[in-house]
């Protein structure tokens, strides 16, 4: 069994080999594969945007005659959702204030734009919602949710993304503080991957 992924981000590559970690003779990203695939993201929604990430590989393997039987194909889309924000950046997450601003500008863009906000109106939560495609296009659907506060300032350097601007609710620290096994144990994607029954 192959499981393969949808994805170029090397943060999240690296996470999912250690979530993974039992299956780890079985990860293959895009390019250990050499597979060189930009996928677009106008779906609607997460699942929709999961969806077009795996469908994509899934088309691209079976027109170069690459799948194997037994391939699994995954993706995963997420994104921070801040309730004060009405949800966003939410499915825009990669793209909000535009895909060339650097993270730290949209990390500092978000902590501006909620600086003096009382600590309950500052809820926001993680989301990835995973699309699964094996035995000749069966899907399946899996997700996680990471709920917690954004925080007054950013901080840390593990993680990525908006790690170091998300506290997860019952802790003090951000999740970029927090370190690398408490984010594998309790992220969005640790959750939704956790759920996968790969035998
Ligand atoms: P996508 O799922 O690759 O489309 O990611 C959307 C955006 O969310 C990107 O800007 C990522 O940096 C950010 N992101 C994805 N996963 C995480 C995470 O686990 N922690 C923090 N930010 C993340």
């Amino acid at each position: 069994m192959r499981i393969i992924f949808a994805s170029n981000n090397e943060h999240k590559l690296k996470e999912i080999k250690k979530i993974l970690y039992k299956y780890k003779n079985n990860i293959f990203f895009m390019k250990d594969l050499n597979i060189n695939l930009e996928i677009e993201e106008n779906g609607k929604t997460f699942k929709e945007n999961a969806y077009l990430k795996a469908k994509a590989l899934y088309d691209y393997m079976t027109n170069h005659n690459i799948i194997k039987e037994n391939d699994i194909i995954l993706a995963d889309d997420t994104g921070l959702c801040i309730d004060y924000l009405d949800g966003k950046p939410g499915i825009f997450s990669a793209r909000y204030l535009g895909h060339d601003t650097s993270q730290q500008k949209k990390n500092e863009s978000i902590i501006e734009l909620m600086k003096g906000l009382a600590y309950d109106k500052r809820k926001a939560h993680f989301i990835c919602v995973i699309c699964l495609i094996k035995n000749k296009n069966i899907i399946e659907y899996y997700d996680g949710l990471f709920c917690g506060h954004i925080s007054n300032d950013i901080k840390g350097v593990d993680g990525f993304g908006y790690d170091p601007i998300f506290i997860p609710n019952g802790e003090t620290k951000s999740v970029a503080l927090l370190g690398e096994e408490y984010k594998n144990k309790y992220s969005h994607r640790a959750l939704a991957l956790k759920k996968i029954n790969f035998t």
